[in-house]
């Protein structure tokens, strides 16, 4: 499968930058795992925005799904072109109760809550998911196919079986919010870098891409203090294309 960061900022972007979006693609199967702002700009320099198969959002904060909003405008355009017919399936936690009830729009997108360990199949991609601990309720994804395993952690700060979930990982697509100065003063709700990578390591992940950066934090500190745990470590950059696994056109 192929991983494309279109965004990974957060929580807002720097100049020219995107908050958090993620482009996963094996074969006509075309996922978006979440959609912050400026993500529906970065998509398109990939693929065409009506063409894709399902959105998952981690968690309902807007840095990870304010562009929810605007890609609705263009998939009724769409579809009144006939460039698309049918709703686009939306897979969201169902707290908060009152961002959830802003997701659907008219007919465009079919919005299925999802809850921790679910399982669901999107075309050839088994999907698990796990409670993360954030400031509202969120989930990190677990996604396998014959090619590889994606494991991405959301929003989450640290949290007892986190490194089991991540586990069999190809690549481990972490937050790294924070870096070591911040878990002496505010450590809720977010990962620091070493914290990504001492998972990654104890975890086995085959690759770690940090992401989630923070526009005002240094990534080569992020980069220093993660390399003490996981010496190959890689900070995800937008518009890159990663292989998770083997590769599956
Ligand atoms: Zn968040």
């Amino acid at each position: 499968m192929k991983l494309t960061v279109l965004g990974c900022h957060g929580p807002y972007p720097p100049p020219g930058g995107a908050c958090s979006g993620y482009l996963l693609r094996e074969g006509e199967c075309n996922l978006l795992i979440d959609c912050g702002n400026g993500v529906l700009s970065r998509l398109q320099e990939h693929m065409e925005y009506y063409k894709l198969d399902a959105v998952l959002l981690s968690h309902l904060h807007p840095d990870h799904i304010s562009d929810i909003m605007i890609m609705r405008y263009a998939l009724a355009m769409a579809e009144n072109k006939g460039l698309r017919r049918g709703p686009l399936k939306l897979y969201a936690p169902l707290e908060p109760g009152e961002e959830f009830e802003r997701l659907p729009y008219k007919n465009i997108y079919s919005v299925e809550p999802l809850a921790a360990e679910q399982p669901i199949k999107i075309g050839p991609f088994f999907i698990q998911t796990r409670a993360t601990v954030h400031a509202v309720p969120g989930l990190a994804m677990s996604i396998q196919s014959s090619s590889g395993t994606l494991v991405y952690s959301g929003d989450t700060e640290f949290f007892e079986g986190l490194e089991k979930f991540v586990s069999g990982a190809d690549l481990f697509l972490c937050e790294a919010n924070f870096q070591e100065q911040d878990l002496l003063n505010n450590p809720a709700n977010h990962l620091s870098a070493s914290q990504a990578a001492m998972v990654a390591a104890s975890a086995g992940a085959k690759r770690l891409l940090l992401t989630h950066h923070h526009p005002d934090r240094d990534r080569k500190v992020s980069i220093t203090e993660a390399q003490k745990h996981y010496p190959a470590v890689e900070m995800a950059v937008e518009g890159e294309t990663y292989i998770v696994g083997s590769s599956v056109e």
